[in-house]
Formats: C-alpha cells, sequence, structure tokens
C-alpha cells in the first residue's frame, strides 16, 4: 500500500492496523489489550459519576477524572476496536454497533426522523436487509430507490441521509463516490463500505459523512463475530453513541476484542483473498457454464485503480443453465462452503435471490440465475479445481431465466 489514509500521514496502513487502539498498553504493563467484561463501572463520587453520565448520555467520552458508569454507554474493550478503526479509514472518531443492521439503523435514527427530515435516497443496489430496512418504513423514514445518476433529482428538502453501497451487493456495480456527493449537496452521504474494507477503499477521503461496515464480514474474517461499525467525524460520532446507548444496539466487549485482534491482519487476508480473486474472475469468464461475471476488476472501470484500490475479493457469475444450473453448483462445491456472509478466511457461495436479497421487491431483485463468492485464504488451485467441477456437472442451458422470482 503506497498511500495511508492517516490525515496526519504519521504511520502507514499496516502499521496502525498492528498498534491502533494499544496506546497506552505499556503504561498499563500488558503485552495484549484488556478484555473489559464489566457491566457497571465504580463512580468516583456522585458529583463526577452525574458528571460522566451527563457526558456519556450525550454521546461524548467519559472524561479522564470520571466514570464509563455503564456499559450501555461505554465500554474500553470496544472503544479500542473503534478507535483502531478510525485510524484505518482515515476518519476522527468510530462508533461500533451490536451489527451492521444496527449500525444502519443508528444512522438513520438519527440523521433523519429525530431531526425532521424523514426523507431517504437510496442507490440501489444494496444489501438486501438494508433495502427490507428502507422498503417496510419501519423506522418512519420515507425512501426514494434511484441509480447513482438520480441522486441530484432524487434530492428533497426532507432528505436526511443518501444511502450508497460500493461495490454492491450482489452484482459489483461501483458508484463513484465524489459524484454522489455532489449530487447530494449539503445531505450527508453514508458508504457501506464493508466489501472494499478500509485496505481497498476510504470512502470520508471522497466526501463521504460515513463509511460503514458490517465488521461480521471482513474485519471479523473468521466467521466467529457479528458486529457494525461506523467510522465518521467526531460531531456525528456524537449523534450515532445516544442512539446506541438509547436503543441499546452495543457491541459485545468479546466481539469487541475479537475484532480488534483481526485488524493486523486485515491487509494481508484482504490482498491475499482479492489476488485469488482476480484469477478466479478472469479464469470463470472462459468456463462454458458461465454466461456472465461480475467482478470490479474486469471491465476496466477507472474508479478501480483510483477510488478503490483493487477489484476486492467478491465476484457474482451468471449461470446460462439459469436457476438449475445455480442450484446445483451451491450445492456442489466442497471447498466453498454454501452459506450466506462472506469476508471470511475461507470461501463461501450463496444464490443471492433465494437468500441475501430475497426480502428485495421482485423487480430489484438480483436474478435466480446468479450466484455469488467469497474468495478465501484457501490454495487458488484447490478453489479453481472445486468450482471447475460444480460447474462442469451443472446444467448448461436454461429453458426459463426469470429475472424477478427465485425459480
Ligand atoms: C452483511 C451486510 C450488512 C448487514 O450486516 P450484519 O452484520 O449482518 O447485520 C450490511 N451491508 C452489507 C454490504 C453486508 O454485506
Amino acid at each position: 500500500m503506497d498511500r495511508a489514509p492517516h490525515p496526519e500521514n504519521v504511520h502507514r496502513f499496516e502499521t496502525l492496523a498492528v498498534h491502533g487502539g494499544r496506546d497506552d498498553l505499556t503504561t498499563l504493563g500488558v503485552h495484549a489489550p484488556p478484555l473489559d467484561l464489566s457491566s457497571t463501572y465504580p463512580l468516583p463520587d456522585v458529583q463526577r459519576g452525574g458528571d460522566s453520565y451527563e457526558t456519556l448520555a450525550g454521546g461524548g467520552r467519559p472524561p479522564a477524572d470520571g466514570s464509563a458508569v455503564y456499559a450501555r454507554l461505554w465500554n474500553p474493550t470496544v472503544a479500542r476496536f473503534e478507535d483502531a478503526l478510525a485510524l484505518l479509514e482515515g476518519a476522527e472518531a468510530a462508533v461500533a454497533f451490536s451489527s451492521g443492521m444496527a449500525a444502519v439503523t443508528a444512522a438513520l435514527l438519527s440523521h433523519t426522523t429525530s431531526v425532521g427530515r424523514p426523507h431517504v435516497v437510496a442507490v440501489r443496489p444494496l444489501y438486501g436487509g438494508t433495502d427490507h430496512l428502507l422498503a417496510t418504513g419501519l423506522l418512519g423514514t420515507d425512501v426514494t430507490y434511484c441509480t447513482a445518476d438520480e441522486i441530484a433529482r432524487a434530492v428533497r428538502g426532507d432528505t436526511g441521509l443518501v444511502i450508497v453501497e460500493t461495490p454492491a451487493n450482489p452484482t459489483m456495480e461501483l458508484v463513484d463516490i465524489e459524484r454522489a456527493v455532489a449530487q447530494a449537496g449539503s445531505v450527508p452521504v453514508l458508504v457501506d463500505n464493508t466489501f472494499a474494507t478500509p485496505v481497498l477503499q476510504n470512502p470520508i477521503a471522497h466526501g463521504a459523512a460515513m463509511s460503514l461496515h458490517s465488521a461480521t464480514k471482513y474485519l471479523g474474517g473468521h466467521g466467529d463475530v457479528i458486529g457494525g461499525v461506523i467510522a465518521c467525524s467526531e460531531e456525528t460520532a456524537e449523534a450515532l453513541r445516544p442512539v446506541r446507548a438509547i436503543t441499546g444496539a452495543v457491541l459485545h466487549p468479546l466481539a469487541a476484542y475479537l475484532l480488534h485482534r483481526g485488524l493486523p491482519t486485515l491487509a494481508l487476508r484482504v490482498r491475499a483473498q482479492q489476488a485469488s480473486a482476480e484469477r478466479i474472475a478472469r479464469w470463470l469468464t472462459e468456463d462454458p457454464a458461465v454466461a456472465e461475471v461480475f467482478y470490479p476488476g474486469l471491465t476496466g472501470d477507472p474508479l478501480v485503480g483510483s477510488q478503490m484500490r483493487g477489484g476486492g475479493a467478491m465476484i457474482a457469475v451468471r449461470l446460462r443453465g439459469g436457476y438449475e444450473a445455480a442450484a446445483h453448483v451451491a450445492g456442489a462445491t466442497r471447498v466453498f462452503g454454501h452459506a450466506v456472509s462472506l469476508g471470511g478466511v475461507d470461501s463461501l457461495v450463496q444464490h443471492p435471490a433465494a437468500l441475501t436479497h430475497r426480502p428485495v421487491a421482485p423487480s430489484a431483485r438480483p436474478g435466480a440465475d446468479i450466484l455469488r463468492l467469497s474468495i478465501g485464504l484457501e490454495h487458488i488451485d484447490d478453489l479453481i479445481a472445486d468450482l471447475a467441477q460444480a460447474l462442469a456437472s451443472a446444467p448448461q442451458e436454461s429453458t426459463a431465466v426469470t429475472r424477478a422470482g427465485v425459480r
């Protein structure tokens, strides 16, 4: 990596990833960060306890001479992960949540209904859960779905937030963040950065107000954590933390410990997974069972290499044999696990129309002939051999490919 996202350019990404959130360890006399499981915290006295509560409830950090008060307001292990992630995103702050969807919920609650701007502009395609949350209007929001070119036209006087995902789930379409921000005008833009990770893309450097991650995916990387995090300005963090405290969508300290532990290897993992994905995407274009490969590096999109430092490690494929072939391949792989989720050390395959994008309106749902692959850290030859055998035994031509239905 030749570019450090840290605003002061003090250290490079890999150094920040190893040392972020660990500044005080030597003073504490420990080598590994402590895991603090406290549900409540001692109060120095009533006055300073009350002052600490006031600061935390208002979205601030605990005062140096005060207390963390209660674990729904603050947890030091969670704060270590947040501080480290903020450094990697080149952001002032980060706020962690119990899941990626809890992070989306907090971004919506803090920027829309609670400030009298209930309208949301959402660029499709989006993660199925985000699309569904907006479509239901469960949080009192009113959504306009549009393409990246239609943002300016969709923004209204009561628009509180523009939501963009790039690369977008599941077909890896890229959105130009700077163009989206320009079109949004004074409305803050949230970028779901889950697929790119801070290794490959830093939305805040391109003008986004918030960079959101389902930490469940690459940040965790080992399939054993569910969590979410938003990197942003300290001012935005002060709006997000009270929502987290009120709704109770806190990240568990053990999850935060595991996420923090995973950050030092994030760049190594993502670059190795990406190197395999690039080769697999090219190999897939030559397989006779494959009609189309969706991978950011493949079509020469100028955003790869500028906004995004590589194509990432997610691939989607459209199969000539339609739904039957997709269902067959999902069940026939031996190295690729058949499961939702992504970004882990183990490769996964899943059928978006049947699973992750099932709650999306039929007109916006991915085709039933599409499969999504998350490339892990297994040997590339084993991954290619596994896909080759699964594709070779798939039905080759489809009689009925439907875009809307699962089949
Ligand atoms: C998984 C995912 C989410 C939701 O995150 P959870 O941790 O499952 O709640 C949001 N956005 C994207 C792009 C995702 O892949």
